[in-house]
């Protein structure tokens, strides 16, 4: 019977793979991958070069998506990766994941590697309730309508980032969450690993003196619970202005 494999891979580092993803690829019929070049890096690394590889990217998801189910029909197991870490996070996935059980396959998830987890789970933050946030949205409207939100909650905040705009959004939290604790992990898992823990504004005069390179993970501190009640009164109140006479 078809099955579809959801595969994490390494986020830097390639001893985080583990021994069950190498298996499954081994002997999976297709593999499915976010970009076909970067996936065989991985499969030359593992000695791998029997399976056969197909695209699956934001770009021909509908089209993809067809064919992954036609394999599956034919009883075809597929196994799905992405450029780095867990499908389906911040990745392609989501949408193939929903077609599949509509369609009554099997979708089996193989965990590893996932930089947001990497990254919270060393912030020195709160880790018993959390949110991801992944990438915010790129327009400046958009970004801040939906910190607007996020201001409000107690739990541990996780938000990705690229490189070249990480210092907008750092401006962009600071402007609209405060100036609260941070932990930014930068180049998980590979040679240059480095966490800068602090508040919002130190961490931004950090990139003032040295220029945000290489992938980053945010984690940052929720709004204390003194806070949120103030909040929660001054959303109260702004609603029912017209109601108070005195
Ligand atoms: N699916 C991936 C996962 O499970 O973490 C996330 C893919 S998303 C397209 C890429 C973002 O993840 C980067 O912009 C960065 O925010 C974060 N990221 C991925 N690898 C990282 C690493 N080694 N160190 C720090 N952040 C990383």
């Amino acid at each position: 019977e078809g099955k579809l494999y959801l595969v994490a891979t390494p986020i830097g580092n390639l001893q985080d793979m583990t021994f069950r993803a190498v298996e499954v690829l081994r002997q999976a019929s297709v593999i499915a991958a976010e970009d076909t070049r970067q996936t065989w890096k991985l499969l030359n690394h593992f000695e791998m070069e029997g399976p056969r590889l197909i695209s699956y990217h934001e770009h021909n998801k509908p089209k993809a998506e067809k064919e992954i189910l036609e394999l599956l029909r034919q009883g075809q197991t597929v196994a799905l990766v992405t450029d780095a870490g867990t499908p389906a996070i911040s990745d392609p996935g989501e949408d193939l994941v929903r077609a599949v059980i509509d369609s009554g396959f099997p979708v089996i998830s193989i965990p590893g590697a996932c930089a947001a987890i990497t990254a919270l789970v060393a912030s020195g933050l709160p880790t018993r309730q959390f949110s991801f946030v992944g990438f915010l949205p790129r327009e400046r409207k958009h970004r801040i309508k939906e910190l607007a939100y996020w201001k409000r909650r107690t739990e541990t905040l996780i938000f990705y980032e690229a490189p070249h705009r990480i210092r907008e959004t750092v401006e962009d939290l600071l402007a609209e969450l405060g100036n609260r604790h941070i932990s930014a992990a930068r180049e998980l898992t590979k040679r240059y690993e480095e966490f800068a823990r602090g508040t919002l504004e130190e961490f931004k005069q950090l990139l003032d003196e040295q220029p945000a390179k290489g992938e980053y993970v945010l984690v940052v501190a929720g709004c204390s619970p003194e806070e949120a009640e103030v909040e929660e009164d001054v959303w109260w109140r702004g609603l029912s202005v017209s109601d108070h006479v005195d």
